[in-house]
């Protein structure tokens, strides 16, 4: 294998419970009820095509992506439409859904759902990207931007590197990992198809050493088929967000991003491992994105978990599979511990971007007592971003917007690296998290006029 890259501005190293890790996938059985929100992805909620009483098949469109950057939303499983209503869903608000009754498994037709392994791409690359798009595949590390957009190629650029982020740096989750140990040639097609559809020589799979079962079975597996021509397995340094996309990009290629600019600036176009896997089924199965690997974990949790999950599955089903809910349990989380989002309700649909469902035990979700600022420069230096948080915090909560657009706001990837590193437990990623938001207000407003 190649030798160990990393990117060389600041970083942290949470302690990683990657508890699940040796937990094979279990396929989740099917719910009595799916709850499908119609908001999964980053963009426009999709508009329901499905009315109350329909009957509709596993992998049937029941509504259409609403403008550019939005998803086609299918059903996860077959039965009949109980109805359309809102649901808490993991951001805590109530946002509309599907219910739909589960009857049987029926799968719509033209749909391969056997275990087969489909090399042969017989696809154009113009036709690969429409599938990605009708399939509903967005970014599953958590972001759910919609795939296909990354894979148009403005004119002018060239995608000359596919990276495959399978980093995997959030504590805790370990989906990724079990995919790719458990699923490694469909993962590897899925690679040559994205390489075809953006016309890339070279695929590069950057995935943290943390990770070697993987790493050295996909690594075996490339280096003796000659379909894998073209795609090389890249060990990382085990370093939190080494999966930001321009940490990734830097460690693997030592091209920078610029500021304000998309990766195909630097001629690499980024998506993560279950995208991949999600894109393999979709390209070469003809199936859109019905369910998703979900860990769901915890130091408390009996039985740390990797789940298969149709989409929609209520959490809190997943959580009694895993042992129940810990008695100590202070925090649940949607996704990892640092950049996952906080849950009110255990009852929220899973939804393509639910990674994992995190139970913080009391002790390590204890709130630790804020101080004043020690002026010790600790934040600086872990930012990756080469920002400077202390101060970003200080003119968000000013409300100082010109001045956080000056000092590049908008460039934090909210990666909580400097809130995690802080002696005096400032939360920090919170205030400029929100100080972003106000300031990209701002921008797209003035851009407007
Ligand atoms: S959250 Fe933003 S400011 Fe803080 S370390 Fe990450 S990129 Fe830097
Ligand atoms: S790490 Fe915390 S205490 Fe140190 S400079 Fe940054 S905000 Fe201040």
């Amino acid at each position: 294998m190649n030798p160990i890259k990393t990117f060389p501005k600041g970083g942290v190293h949470p302690e990683e419970n990657k508890l699940s890790s040796d937990q094979p996938i279990i396929t989740f059985e099917i719910p009595k009820q799916v709850i499908i929100p119609l908001g999964q992805c980053l963009g426009a909620p999709a508009e329901p095509i499905v009315a109350k009483g329909d009957k509709v098949k596993v992998g049937q469109l029941i509504a259409t992506a609403k403008g550019f950057i939005s998803a086609n939303v299918h059903s996860s499983v077959s039965g009949t439409v109980n109805k359309i209503d809102e649901v808490m869903d993991h951001t805590g608000y109530r946002k509309p859904a599907i219910f739909i009754d589960v009857e049987g498994d029926e799968w719509l037709e033209g749909i391969d759902t056997s275990d087969t392994l489909v090399k042969d791409i017989t696809l154009t690359k113009e036709e690969i990207v429409e599938r990605i798009k009708q399939h509903g595949i967005v970014g599953l590390g958590g972001a759910t931007f919609p795939t296909y957009v990354k894979l148009m190629i403005p004119q002018g650029k060239k995608a000359e590197y596919v990276i495959i982020n399978a980093a995997e740096c959030e504590p805790y989750l370990t989906c990724d990992n079990r995919l790719l140990i458990e699923k490694p040639y469909e993962f590897l097609v899925g690679v040559k198809v994205i390489m075809k559809a953006v016309d890339a020589p070279k695929g590069v799979v950057g995935i943290e050493v943390n990770k070697i079962e993987a790493a050295k079975k996909l690594d075996e597996i490339v280096k003796s088929d000659k379909y894998f021509e073209g795609i090389e397995i890249q060990p990382l340094k085990t370093k939190y967000p080494q999966g930001g996309e321009k940490q990734i990009i830097k460690s693997i290629t030592g091209r920078e991003v610029p500021s304000g600019k998309l990766p195909i600036e630097t001629g690499c176009v980024v998506v993560n491992v279950a995208s991949t896997f999600a894109i393999y089924e979709a390209v070469q199965k003809n199936k859109p994105l019905v369910y998703r690997v979900v860990t769901v974990t915890g130091k408390s949790v009996k039985k740390p978990s990797n789940f298969l999950t149709r989409i929609g599955t209520p959490a809190n089903l997943l959580i009694e599979a895993a042992g129940g809910l810990p008695e100590d349990t202070a925090n649940l989380i949607n996704g990892g511990p640092m950049m996952g989002k906080s849950v009110s309700v255990t009852t929220f649909p899973t939804i393509k971007g639910t990674s994992g469902i995190l139970m913080l035990n009391e002790k390590d979700a204890q709130p630790r007592k804020v101080s004043n600022c020690i002026r010790c420069g600790k934040c600086m230096q872990a930012c990756p971003m080469g920002l400077e948080p202390y101060l970003l915090n200080r003119l968000a909560r000013q409300n100082n917007f010109e001045e956080t657009e000056k000092h590049n706001i908008m460039d934090c990837i909210e990666c909580g690296s400097c809130e995690f590193t802080c002696p005096a437990n400032i939360p920090l990623a919170d205030y400029i998290r929100y100080g972003k938001t106000r300031t990209g207000q701002i921008i797209r407003s003035r851009n407007q006029k």
